[in-house]
């Protein structure tokens, strides 16, 4: 059976970003964390691309190496991330300076770490509008306040002028948005931004990215270990655990019809996906830290489908099945049409062609 019927390959043509084998490791005396493993994916244009798993999954490391945000110990090792054509893993500091706040852009979970107490949200908003559009005056004035206004600030003209301590959480996080807006950016990776926020005010925040999506073209990188924020907002999941991408798939696909024992673990765990369960599902154990090369299945200890082979050979992404061109699963039970021995050695025979390309 032929390996290549059943692609490893996610990306596309006209993506906007595109991440290939990225390896992104952590020294520390006593051991090396391979906190981004092999990671691969692309983002469109006007496309939002989840990134989901546990804490310790590698998600905002991955985001943090797009940035060129990584701090020692930590280091790009290999791969390559590209953003419109360019690869970012060669720029100098100075070059990313450039990048960050303008084509791309980042919102973190809390707003407090973007907004400095001591300037008003206004001028905030300002200086990015003069760092990135070169706007001033009463001109930028007036972009601040129709900025506040598009993420649906009410009253912006007056609370244009107040401080970050004055707004409420989820208006902070608004006020951040806007910031990055400023930049005008073609790409927006936003990292756990509704985690720290009440129900209510999370939908009207997912809601807000949607319009403005729409508006702008925008393509949105969305980090979130909340499996029902993903159903929300993403048109593709990508599923991480332990420094690797274990299932992506389109978001209905990944929904209805999960493959990698991992997310049909993560599934189960959402309040309320089986009203017959007196308890809700857990999965037993923790994120492993990523410390040695994969040579195994990461997520074998806690694999209630783990057989013999897992412990032995490392799996890597593979379609699903011959018909399924977007869902893949790094997972040795696929592709579900073909025998589980066949399988297990389609998987031992493009780990083996990964490596002697690398
Ligand atoms: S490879 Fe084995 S241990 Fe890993 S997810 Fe699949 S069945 Fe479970």
């Amino acid at each position: 059976m032929a390996s290549s019927q059943y692609s490893t390959s996610k990306t596309s043509e006209d993506a906007i970003l595109r991440v290939e084998n990225l390896q992104t490791a952590f020294f520390t005396d006593k051991e090396v964390i391979r906190a981004c493993d092999g990671v691969s994916f692309d983002i469109k244009r006007g496309e939002t691309v989840g990134i989901v798993g546990e804490s310790g999954s590698g998600k905002s490391v991955t985001a943090r190496s797009i940035m060129g945000l990584v701090d020692s110990p930590g280091r790009i090792l290999g791969g390559s991330i590209k953003f419109k054509g360019e690869e970012l893993t060669s720029k100098s500091e100075k070059q990313y300076r450039q990048l960050r706040g303008g084509d791309i852009a980042m919102v973190f979970q809390d707003p407090l770490t973007s907004l400095n107490p001591v300037y008003s949200v206004g001028n905030q908003i300002k200086e990015a509008l003069k760092l990135h559009q070169n706007l001033s005056g009463t001109e930028a004035t007036k972009e601040a306040i129709s900025l506040l206004e598009a993420v649906g600030i009410p009253d912006a003209s007056r609370r244009v002028k107040e401080y970050p301590h004055e707004f409420s959480g989820g208006m902070r996080q608004r006020a951040v948005i806007a910031m990055a807006l400023a930049c005008d950016p073609e790409l927006l990776i936003c990292d756990e931004p509704t985690t720290a926020l009440d129900v209510t005010i999370q939908a009207q925040i997912l809601e807000l990215l949607d319009e403005l999506q729409e508006e702008r073209d925008l393509a949105i990188m969305f980090i979130t270990h909340d499996m029902g924020v993903i159903a929300e907002i993403a048109d593709r999941v990508n599923v991480m655990y332990a420094g690797e991408i274990v299932e992506s798939a389109p978001v209905v696909e990944l929904f209805e019809n999960p493959r990698h024992p991992y997310t049909q673990g993560l599934l189960r765990s959402i309040p309320g996906s089986n009203p017959d369960a007196t308890r809700l599902e857990t999965i037993e154990g923790d994120v492993p830290t990523p410390n040695e090369p994969a040579t195994y299945c990461r997520f074998a200890p806690r694999c209630p489908k783990a057989f013999a082979e897992c412990d032995k050979v490392h799996p890597v992404p593979l379609s699903v099945n011959e018909d399924a061109e977007n869902h893949t699963s790094a997972c040795l039970l696929y592709p579900e049409d073909v025998s589980q021995s066949e399988a297990v050695e389609m998987h031992r025979n493009a780990e083996t062609e990964s490596e002697e390309e690398l």
